[in-house]
């Protein structure tokens, strides 16, 4: 395991920002943190960085106990946080070698780093460029490049697309992938969840300052019970023995008035024939045939009773 949170709690006044939030990351994986604005995001990842203090629980990075190796820690992870920081008067090139001293990386090799990391966000051109004149998606950017100088083995990422340009957003993709086919553990909030489908192996869905569930999308589709479904058309619906349909299949719903069957499915790719098939066996007049794949949008849904916007 590369990071362990055991039942980390935190509050601000009498708000319970996080009410017990335990998760696992393994050593190599793009982890994300999906939920919706005030879920507890940011205030997780600022404790796991140590720049706020846990009311309570535990927490392991690579085996070290955060509470007491806060410089082992520090090192082995890198933060791109929520809120940009760089210094809008320097260039981007001044701005990295300002973060790589905070790390006491010698000079000489920061330049080698700075250079390394600044073609890595697709940047090295403008390197001598005030911030100022930069976009927000290349502010961004930076920021992942000032997060990477020190060669964290976790990448700790907080919402990185929000306000972001596409071109920017596809080469934060890009950045992601690449870090992580080198073998570096990324942890990624966001609320997007089209992003957490495509970028994380396994995903912790946080509500309200609570893990809902954790696991791969696979899991989370089973640990929430979440189904596809089909839907049929049928022309002579009002003619047919529903009780027998229902006896050879899951019927969740029969809508009369529109002609419409939903008809629950764990794969509505592989059982959409056989299906069909049982239906026009049975006499069925398909007219109109439309499914409805179940996503982490369902999942969360199930899991929390909202509807996760983007
Ligand atoms: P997210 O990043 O998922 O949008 P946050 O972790 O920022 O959520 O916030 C969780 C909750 O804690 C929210 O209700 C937020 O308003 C509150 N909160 C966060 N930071 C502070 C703070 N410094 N002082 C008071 N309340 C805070
Ligand atoms: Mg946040």
């Amino acid at each position: 395991m590369m990071i362990v949170a055991k039942n980390i709690s935190k509050s601000f006044g009498a708000l319970q920002a996080l009410k017990g939030v335990s998760f696992s990351i393994n050593n190599g994986e793009v982890f994300g943190l999906l939920g919706p604005n005030g879920a507890g995001k940011s205030t997780t990842i600022n404790i796991l960085n140590s720049l706020l203090k846990a009311d309570g629980g535990e927490m392991y990075i690579d085996g070290r106990d955060a509470s007491k190796e806060q410089h082992a820690c520090k090192m082995l992870l890198g933060v791109v946080p929520q809120e940009i920081a760089l210094y809008e008067e320097l260039s981007a090139y001044e701005n990295l070698m300002f973060w790589g001293s905070l790390y006491d990386i010698p000079k000489k090799k920061l330049k080698a780093e700075a250079d390394k990391t600044l073609e890595l966000v697709g940047l090295f051109e403008r390197r001598y460029d005030a911030v100022k004149n930069y976009s927000g998606g290349m502010k961004r950017r930076i920021n992942i490049a000032s997060a990477l100088l020190h060669r964290p083995k976790v990448l700790l990422m907080d919402e990185p697309t929000v306000g972001v340009d596409p071109q920017s957003r596809n080469r934060i993709f890009e950045v992601i992938e690449r870090l992580n086919s080198e073998g570096m553990t990324i942890v990624y909030t966001t609320h997007y969840m089209e992003e957490a489908e495509r970028l994380c192996d396994r995903i912790g869905i946080i509500d309200e300052g609570a893990i809902a569930a954790q696991g791969t999308l696979k899991e989370l589709r089973e640990i929430s019970q979440v189904r596809d479904v089909l839907v049929l058309e049928l022309g002579n619906l009002k003619e047919m023995d529903l009780d027998a349909l229902k006896s050879v299949m899951q019927v969740e719903e029969v809508d009369t008035p529109a002609n419409k069957v939903k008809i629950a499915c764990q794969n509505v790719g592989q059982e959409i024939i056989p299906i069909v098939k049982k239906v026009q066996d049975m006499g069925g007049n398909i007219q109109g045939i439309d499914t409805i794949k179940a996503n982490l949008e369902t999942v969360f849904l199930k899991l929390t009773g909202k509807q996760l916007r983007d």
